[in-house]
């Protein structure tokens, strides 16, 4: 192969795993290539409008792919620099401490990780820092141990201060989530200097005035300003080749404009996300490796999880004028039910606020509002939550190539009963609240699809990591048992997901692997 072709490290996909990498590898001078399928996401007015993003799909991947019953479906997934950062809402949490050991479920259990909360905490705090992360650290009783963020929280407008207080009286623990973003303000107030402007399109959306701390503007670009990191678009990884010993990477197979390209590197990083990476490993099988590239314990593509999401609207009674609404959650149901069911329930945060538009997609689900309020005046008074209960590793639950090659995604739902539960809380605490009554309503347009199984957008565990070979695919480097030259840093390593956001435990994680790399580079 050309020499030009070779590359100390080629990281393929630049999201929030390998977009962080490449920072953190960038200074020390090695050659880096990035290797990403997508484009630079168009800079264009669409990226604020709710028809485009949210009715239109515009940004949306065109995939389609097949459930265990043959059912096609579109994921909610998108392929640009920067990964699916470009489109999330920025909350960037730490799991919980208890979330490294086992806990016990209502549907089993949630197994323990490798690695302690203390082994992740000094990451933690890098990948805030970098990502800008604003918060308030403590205010949350289910928080874990840190310094204070360097960034202050994200203050609350009027009406979602107003129900963090109505919380409060009710004896819950409102806190202040934390979030990524570019914001300079003082007493509410936003600063000349900030390049966020507090818009309603945060979450879901691509930020137009590069406001979201998202791994495209806080980590490729500034990486991309080294010599030494070169970045191909368009760059579709279709296979990886190993030498004949199948123990390293030999060649990288790329799909550019219409032809076939071939690299090489000492180290091989793939980040597609947590389902192209294991697609990526199973179509990259060989004589040596006949299950799958790195497959031998047979678990590429296994334990797929994705959090038990869910996305409500309620009416207050009351208008809500909020524009940033993502600034408030609260965790009293994240480890106990508090009542006779005593199982964990999940996490309760804002969503971005809902408008006329994406209303009017769901409208129809909601038959019972439309004699009573007007469109426009049920999105004045709209009020929307986010709700997520960890999911359990299923090995069943599988992301694999089927008949000609098709994606297929098998999901059995875990913990359905602990997710009705926490609804039924929300419920419970608006009735006190100043809401409507019967006012909870689903709102399926921010996974992109009303088909569950597209809601993909917190994909992880389809690599695991582990110290045995016989029961994880990564070791605790995240470097594939197998095959000694090639790691994975996104969101595939987690041995459970936790009931909070993946992506800052995802950023960590590339950070702790960025440091191991740059050790073996020498
Ligand atoms: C709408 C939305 C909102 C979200 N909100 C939040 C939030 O508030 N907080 C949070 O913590 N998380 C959130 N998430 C999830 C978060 O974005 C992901 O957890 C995170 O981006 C995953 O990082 P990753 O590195 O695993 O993968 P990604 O960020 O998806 O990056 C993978 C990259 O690999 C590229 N790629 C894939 N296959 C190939 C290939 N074969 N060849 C070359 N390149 C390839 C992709 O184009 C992409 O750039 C949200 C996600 C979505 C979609
Ligand atoms: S709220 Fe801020 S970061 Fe988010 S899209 Fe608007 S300007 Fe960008």
């Amino acid at each position: 192969m050309a020499e030009q072709n070779h590359y100390d490290v080629i990281i393929i996909g630049t999201g929030a795993g390998g977009g962080t990498l490449a920072h953190r590898l960038a200074p020390s001078g090695k050659r880096i290539l990035l290797l990403e399928r997508g484009d630079w996401l168009p800079r264009e007015l669409e990226n604020w409008s709710s028809h485009a993003v949210f009715v239109e799909f515009r940004y949306q991947a065109h995939e389609t792919w097949y459930g265990e019953d043959g059912r096609e479906f579109h994921p909610g997934i998108n392929y640009y620099v920067g990964g699916n950062t470009k489109f999330y809402g920025a909350a960037l949490f730490r799991l919980r401490e208890r979330d490294f050991g086992e806990i016990r479920h209502h549907d089993g259990v949630s197994p323990a990780w490798p690695l302690s909360y203390d082994d992740f905490a000094p990451y933690y705090g890098q990948a805030e820092e970098l990502y800008q992360v604003h918060g308030h650290r403590g205010e949350d009783p289910t928080d874990p141990p840190g310094d204070p963020y360097r960034y202050p929280a994200v203050t609350h407008e009027p009406r979602i201060q107003q129900l963090h207080d109505d919380l409060e009286r009710v004896g819950l623990h409102p806190y202040h989530v934390p979030v990524g973003v570019r914001l300079d303000e003082q007493d509410g107030r936003i600063l000349h200097s900030s390049h966020c402007i507090r818009c309603p399109t945060f979450d879901g959306f691509p930020c137009l005035v590069r406001g979201k701390a998202d791994a495209q503007v806080i980590a490729v670009e500034p990486a991309l300003e080294h010599q030494n990191v070169e970045l191909l678009t368009g760059a579709y990884v279709s296979r990886l080749q190993t030498s004949d010993s199948g123990r390293e990477i030999a060649g990288v197979v790329v799909e550019r404009e219409g032809n076939e390209e071939r690299y090489s590197a000492d180290i091989v990083v793939s980040s597609c996300g947590a389902i192209n990476s294991a697609l990526l490993l199973l179509r990259s099988g060989s004589d040596r490796h006949p299950e799958g590239l790195a497959n031998s314990s047979g678990l590429v593509g296994r334990n797929y999880m994705r959090h038990n999401n869910a996305a409500f609207m309620a009416v207050s009674k009351q208008p809500n004028p909020t524009r940033f609404q993502k600034t408030l959650g609260f965790n009293d149901f994240y480890f106990d039910s508090g009542d006779d069911f005593g199982f964990p329930l999940g996490a309760v945060q804002m969503l971005g606020k809902s408008d006329e538009e994406m209303i009017r997609g769901e409208a129809p689900d909601w038959a019972i509002w439309k004699p009573r309020m007007a469109l426009d005046e049920i999105a004045r008074h709209a009020v929307d939550f986010w709700l997520t209960t960890e999911d359990l590793p299923n090995p069943d639950n599988r992301v694999c190539h089927g008949q000609d090659g098709r994606v297929e995604l098998h999901l059995r739902e875990s913990n359905a009963e602990p997710a009705a539960r926490l609804r039924a809380k929300l419920h419970g605490l608006l009735e006190q609240l100043d809401f409507h009554p019967h006012h909870l309503l689903p709102r399926s347009l921010y996974l992109g699809k009303k088909i569950p199984l597209g809601g993909t957008a917190h994909q992880c565990g389809t690599t695991v990591f582990g110290a045995d070979p016989a029961t994880s695919v990564l070791d605790l480097d995240c470097r594939t048992h197998d095959v000694d030259n090639l790691y994975v840093v996104d969101g595939g390593f987690f041995p459970s997901a936790g009931a909070v956001n993946p992506a800052l435990t995802i950023m960590a994680n590339a950070l702790r692997v960025g440091e191991r790399i740059l050790e073996r580079l020498g």
